[in-house]
């Protein structure tokens, strides 16, 4: 039975949120398989306003389980934290699965991160200093904490003793900051580890279970194709791995049990802090794009930057992600332009055309975009609720879009409305 991945395939913030919300009508279990506490999305509980970062929204829906399984990094401080808001506004959260495998966020790690971006100066990445990075690279370096270790407090100090001996040294003798105390973290991991204990199960069984039922599961990925830690814009790039592949791996399921891969991107793109975007635009224009469509940080308030679609950007995440359909967000946006670019092509330094995603750093920085311009239209869209309400133009830009990518579009996005969205049928005869 189905399993759906729903992921980003630009660089984040592609309104994967919503398209998550949208879908999970029809979930069983809603699965977050990568990152921290570093996704983020805005829920509307008991008419608050609450800001999710770990948990799946889908807790919200009684019919979900909401999972945090493996391939998360769990700051348990923050988890209890979002747990105590949605409790606080009457959302029952029992059913949260997390799994034991995944690895915890330790004070160090915050701590590091801070003093290495600094050290970084304008070389540091931006990161949202969480400790996730820090997290998953001892996880690689097998020094990482786990959060079945909290459940015995003798292998939860033995690991601790042995790590803290190495980042503290690390803090003093290199940063000259102060030692960590290793009694203080493990009474306060401890102190968490029993509040924590409810929720706390062998996920990947679970999940396993639940598609031998005929369960329907979903897969959230959080940041996008672009920001992945291996397929993305490296080094630029987030410390976990949003694609497809990596989320058999993080949620604990095997390829063949992947039904459906759905592709979320905005019908512009954006992208937040340093990095190549060969499709950026800047000037009064992006101002006007990034005004309407509300594209500041959404804890920083930091402005995005802005670009046109990158359909070679677009077409490089359906293949690594095996896309199924797209759902393009934020196509009224677009609206009240005469024309629209898309990007269709880069052309390189030396003046070479290129047709793919360049997997060289330096021949991505240097790329420039060879731009169609599509005809724009003038019509507000956000009232449109089926294919055949948009404007000729809007729907040829969908088809364009859909032929090029070679991915048909199955949900289209013309307003922030949980409402406002369109099932379409764009199917996509060839690739181009
Ligand atoms: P995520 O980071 O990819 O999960 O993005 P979010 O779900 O946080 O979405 C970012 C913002 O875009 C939210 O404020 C949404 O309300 C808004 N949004 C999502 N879809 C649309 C759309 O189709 N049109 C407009 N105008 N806004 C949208």
């Amino acid at each position: 039975m189905p399993a759906t991945i729903v992921l980003g395939t630009q660089w984040g913030d592609e309104g994967k949120g919503k398209a998550v919300d949208y879908l999970a009508d029809g979930m069983d279990f809603v699965v977050r398989y990568q990152g921290g506490n570093n996704a983020g999305h805005t829920v509307i509980a008991e008419g608050r306003l609450l800001k999710l970062q770990l948990i799946p929204s889908g807790v919200l829906y009684p019919h979900i389980t909401p999972v945090i399984a493996d391939g998360v990094v769990i700051d348990p401080r923050h988890l209890l934290r979002e747990l105590d808001d949605l409790r606080g506004t009457g959302v029952d959260v029992s059913r949260l699965q997390v799994s034991g495998n995944c690895h915890l966020i330790m004070p160090y790690h915050l701590e590091l991160e801070k003093v290495t971006q600094r050290f970084l100066g304008h070389n540091a990445l931006g990161t949202t200093k969480r400790g996730i990075g820090p997290a998953y690279a001892d996880k690689a370096a097998r020094i990482g904490l786990r959060v079945q270790d909290l459940f015995d407090q003798k292998i939860f100090r033995e690991k601790l003793e042995i790590v803290l001996r190495e980042k503290n040294a690390i803090l003093t003798k290199l940063y000259g900051r102060l030692p960590l105390d290793g009694d203080v973290i493990v009474d306060e991991y401890m102190d968490l580890a029993g509040r924590l204990e409810p929720y706390v199960a062998d996920t990947s069984t679970l999940l396993h279970r639940a598609l031998r039922d005929g369960k329907s599961v979903m897969l959230e990925g959080a940041q996008g194709t672009l920001l992945d830690l291996d397929k993305g814009t490296y080094p630029f790039v987030t410390s976990s791995n949003p694609v497809a592949a990596a989320a058999c791996i993080g949620a604990g399921v095997g390829p063949k049990d992947i039904d459906e891969v759905w592709g979320v991107s905005k019908a512009y793109s954006t992208r937040v802090g340093a990095g190549p975007f060969p499709s950026e635009i800047e000037g009064d224009l992006a101002d006007h794009l990034r005004d309407r469509g509300g594209e500041y940080g959404t804890t920083t308030g930091r402005p995005r930057r802005i670009g046109w679609i990158d359909l070679i950007a677009l077409r490089y995440a359906a293949r690594i992600n095996s896309l199924t359909a797209l759902v393009l967000t934020k196509l009224d946006v677009l609206s009240g332009m005469e024309r629209i670019p898309v990007c269709t092509g880069y052309r390189s330094q030396e003046g070479a055309e290129l047709d793919h995603f360049p997997y060289h750093q330096s021949v991505l920085h240097h790329a420039t975009p060879t731009l169609v311009e599509l005809p724009g239209w003038e019509e507000d869209i956000g009232e449109a609720r089926r294919e055949e309400d948009l404007p000729e133009a809007a729907r040829a830009y969908l088809d364009f879009v859909a032929r090029f990518v070679g991915v048909p579009i199955a949900l289209v996005g013309v307003g922030p409305g949980r409402d406002q969205v369109i099932w379409t049928e764009v199917t996509a005869p060839a690739a181009g």
